[in-house]
């Protein structure tokens, strides 16, 4: 209880945050316009794969993976896609085989072992707290001895389930040997730059750190700032000017900080599977495609795993 309401007063996008709205409105307001830069841009497609979002819950069960796989297999290679993939530990086994033919060209990470938190309770989903220390640090152990039983590489990078990760899992990680870590919480407004902590490398999903501001039907009270960030359904979105509007105002970001030109987009195997949850469809396969080669035809867009972003920025800079 006490964790879900430190979560909700932490919460920068509910309303008694409204002057860091304000504050961060105006700070991103007059972002310049990245131009007509032809410097690349780098595209991590990345992917949550884990177990399905539909009951009967099983950590388990991963029916909508094995298509998504395949179909990744074959496109990937077609179009020289470099992707990273993020498996939960425990489908690790499940997904063996389909795994052995993706690593060779894709990076695979670790999501948590039973997509688990990694850090506080949220105040808005009802998942268990984090387990203890002692436990995850055996949980990261399983997980890294589920590839290696798997015929796949160490896992060297992790991301955190619903993005939930505390400075305890970040030590866990540098001591089981990770070295890149996508946890940050980008949907609430973290900046979309690669930082150094440690011996990590930190690589965000990208977001635009400009809150939008909601209003309470229509009156002046606001209620909600959340920020635009690269999930599946902002980057299909049929409004190419918001999605395009939010990589200009992250590249400008990237720009003022130094930081090197990626997009970091986060999907998820199920939103690609006609499964009864808002905008999952196979209809999604195409709609990546299209609107990969659409972007390619706007920036000098790269296809490339997160390593290939981490490593543009220098150990101990
Ligand atoms: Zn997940």
């Amino acid at each position: 209880m006490m964790q879900r309401l430190i979560d909700w007063l932490a919460e920068p996008r509910a309303p008694h945050h409204v002057l860091t709205w304000y504050r961060r409105s105006r700070r991103y307001q007059d972002l310049p316009r990245p131009g007509s830069s032809r410097a690349p841009v780098s595209l991590v497609l990345s992917f949550d794969v884990e177990q399905d979002p539909e009951p009967p819950f099983d950590h388990h069960r991963c029916e909508t993976c094995p298509p998504f796989l395949e179909w990744l297999d074959v496109v990937a290679g077609q179009l020289g896609w470099r992707t990273t993939l993020f498996v939960q530990g425990s489908i690790v086994d499940r997904l063996g085989p389909s795994l052995r033919r993706l690593r060779s060209s894709h990076e695979l990470g670790l999501h948590g072992y039973f997509h688990e938190l990694w850090g506080r309770r949220l105040w808005f989903a009802p998942y268990a707290a984090a387990p203890p220390r002692w436990l995850r640090r055996a949980l990261l152990e399983e997980g890294i001895r589920a590839f290696e039983r798997n015929g796949l590489p160490r896992p060297r990078a992790f991301r955190a389930p619903n993005l939930v990760c505390d400075d305890t899992t970040l030590d866990l990680l540098v001591d089981a040997g990770f070295e890149i870590d996508s946890s940050v919480a980008a949907y609430r407004g973290a900046e979309p730059v690669v930082a150094r902590r440690g011996r990590l490398t930190r690589v965000p999903v990208s977001a635009s750190p400009r809150p939008v501001f909601h209003r309470w039907r229509g009156t002046p009270i606001p209620s909600w700032a959340p920020y635009r960030t690269l999930n599946l359904q902002l980057f299909l979105t049929p409004s190419v000017d918001t999605l395009v509007e939010t990589i200009d105002e992250i590249l400008a970001v990237q720009g003022q900080a130094g930081s090197p030109r990626h997009l970091v987009v986060l999907a998820h195997p199920w939103e690609f599977a006609d499964v009864p949850l808002a905008g999952c469809t196979r209809g999604n396969y195409n709609r990546l495609i299209e609107r990969v080669r659409m972007l390619g035809d706007r920036l000098p867009l790269e296809v490339v795993p997160l390593g290939k972003v981490a490593g543009q920025v220098e150990v101990g800079a």
